[in-house]
């Protein structure tokens, strides 16, 4: 199976076996392998092979592929691992805090007061500017 590749890109070079990794996991579409600046222990990352940098433009069905691997390893990190909790984070963008831009699922476990800035506090937003942004996306749906 043939994929898009970047020459100067990490994920592309793990795919193609240039930079070794902990692989977990690896089928046609995807591969999932131990992330290298953990958050917590078991930090992993389901990967597409081929090379498309965001939600936007990847293929659906590797978006399914990639999303099928990430519940398979947070599986085995639930049940051998026994984390406080999971999250499963894909970042599209700088703004979003995208660092290698080759689309991947973060498998995150959670511990107890782990310090990981990913959950937000609750607060009503208008529902005016709710509605309207809601307009304009469907719009284009
Ligand atoms: P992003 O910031 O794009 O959402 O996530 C990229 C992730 O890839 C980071 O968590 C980073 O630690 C991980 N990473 C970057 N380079 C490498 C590498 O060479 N090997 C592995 N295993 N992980 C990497
Ligand atoms: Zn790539």
């Amino acid at each position: 199976m043939s994929h898009p590749t970047d020459g100067n890109c990490i994920f592309c070079k793990i795919v193609a076996g240039q930079i070794p990794c902990f692989k977990l996991f690896e089928d046609d579409a995807t591969i999932a392998f131990m992330d290298i600046n953990p958050v917590n222990p078991g930090h992993a990352l389901a990967v597409a092979k081929g090379h498309w940098p965001t939600v936007d433009v990847i293929p659906a069905d590797v978006l399914a592929a990639v999303a099928r691997t990430a519940q398979q390893v947070a599986k085995a990190v639930i049940s051998e691992l026994k984390p406080n909790g999971v999250n499963l984070l894909q970042a599209n963008g700088e703004g979003a805090g995208q660092s290698v831009p080759h689309l991947h699922i973060h498998v995150m476990p959670r511990r107890p007061n782990d310090q990981v800035a990913l959950n937000w506090d609750y607060k009503p937003g208008n529902k005016a500017e709710i509605e309207t942004i809601w307009k304009r996306l469907k719009a284009v749906l």
